[in-house]
């Protein structure tokens, strides 16, 4: 760097814009690194694209359907592809509990194919996200700034996780 060689051919303006904006590559390089190799944060991943400030939390007034998208986007709930990491089974085999369609019970299954919440999802998601999913949509979904759309999906998942919770604990 420069300001080293020759401290007066830079002015400290110049340094501190450029210290900071290294700083900041610095930190922003390090949390994808662990994001990357962090095993849990799966759907994190594939939501977080940039290091930027996420519109839903504005978007989102009242405290608990904020709250829900959050847990929802960083894994913080208690569906098998987590919880079962603890007893050790196998990820592929961590099925639904609460339907038959013989899915690994993931954020995705929940959402958008378990067959315990299709009045739910009917009632709260838009058939554009439900009509012939594929892997962009739920993506898609959870990272829309559409006020309305983020609203429902927040009630459609505290629904849906009560639902469920209702019938296997
Ligand atoms: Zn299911």
């Amino acid at each position: 760097m420069q300001v080293w060689l020759n401290p007066r051919a830079i002015s400290a303006n110049e340094f501190i814009n450029t210290f900071r904006q290294r700083l900041k590559d610095n930190y922003v390089q390090e949390l994808n690194n662990n994001v990357v190799s962090n095993k849990l944060l799966t759907l994190y991943k594939e939501l977080k694209l940039s290091f930027d400030f996420e519109p839903y939390l504005d978007k989102l007034f009242a405290r608990n359907l904020r709250s829900c998208i959050t847990k929802l986007r960083l894994c913080a709930h208690n569906l098998r592809i987590h919880t079962e990491r603890y007893e050790h089974l196998d990820r592929n085999v961590r099925y639904c509990q609460v339907c038959t369609i013989h899915e690994i019970e993931d954020e995705f299954h929940v959402v958008f194919n378990c067959s315990l919440s299709n009045n739910l999802r009917q009632r709260y998601i838009k058939r554009y996200y439900t009509n012939r999913p594929s892997m962009y949509k739920p993506i898609e979904l959870l990272n829309t700034q559409n006020k309305s759309e983020l609203c429902m999906l927040s009630k459609y998942v505290t629904e849906a996780v009560k639902l469920r919770n209702s019938i296997i604990y």
